[in-house]
């Protein structure tokens, strides 16, 4: 039986690529000063995924990143001062409200009545950390995991360390690559909750044959019912 649910945080409890979008809206703005570039769009996202090896994810990483395409796109003609705007557009993003998700405090309230809950996620530990404390649903979780990525391994190490079995372990996200793909790989439960606005590296295609230990909802309001069902699966049906 599943013990554990583990949620994913960045656009499955709270907005988070909105802001990216709108940072990525800011920069071609400021580029419309210069003379017209070869593909933006291509090289931001190009190096965002370069950079994820020295820098991991996170704000800080993509903002170096676009300081970095504002360097090429320029001919490294950028002024300073529109460096300064994309260093403040970063701070602005660390320190932007947390926006719960509708119905986050519901599903995690209910959830933590019969489940041990913990938070897994992603990037810069700082801004990770500020915004756990900041969304008000800090004291839903047993525990909170900051990694760099999420990789099997990574997830393999986080249950091992709760002497937990894979089967007892679900996770809970809106990325097929981070949050549903490397637990499948153990062995566990994953739950698959799409946002509006996903990350493109996040975005995966679906396997074919994905079946038991994995569905996927619209809305949190049907995770309980998902899992329900999920634990029905367990019991012998297969999924
Ligand atoms: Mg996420």
């Amino acid at each position: 039986m599943i013990e554990v649910i583990a949620f994913d945080a960045d656009d499955t409890l709270w907005h988070n690529e909105g802001l990216y979008r709108a940072a990525r809206e800011a920069f071609d703005l400021l580029l419309a000063d210069y003379p017209p570039a070869a593909d933006s769009e291509a090289l931001i996202d190009r190096l965002e995924i370069d950079n994820l090896n020295y820098y991991s994810y996170g704000v800080m990483g993509f903002i170096l990143s676009l300081i970095e395409a504002a360097i090429d796109l320029t001919d490294a003609r950028m002024a300073a001062d529109d460096i300064r705007t994309l260093i403040d557009l970063g701070k602005d993003m660390l320190t932007a409200e947390v926006e719960l998700f509708s119905g986050v405090v519901e599903i995690l309230e209910q959830l933590s009545e019969t489940h041990t809950l913990m938070l897994i996620t992603q990037g810069d530990l700082r801004h990770q950390q500020s915004k756990i404390a900041r969304s008000g649903v800090r004291h839903f979780f047993s525990a909170v995991e900051i990694v760099s990525e999420k990789s099997p391994d990574v997830y393999q190490e986080i249950i091992t360390r709760c002497g937990l079995p894979p089967e007892r372990f679900l996770m809970i996200g809106n990325s097929l690559r981070s949050d549903v793909l490397p637990v499948l790989e153990i062995g566990a439960w994953a739950i698959y909750v799409p946002s509006d606005l996903t990350w493109t590296h996040d975005q995966s295609p679906l396997p074919a044959g994905l079946l038991g230990r994995f569905r996927q909802v619209d809305r949190l309001q049907e995770l309980t019912a998902a899992i329900a069902d999920l634990a029905a699966g367990s019991a012998g049906a297969e999924g």
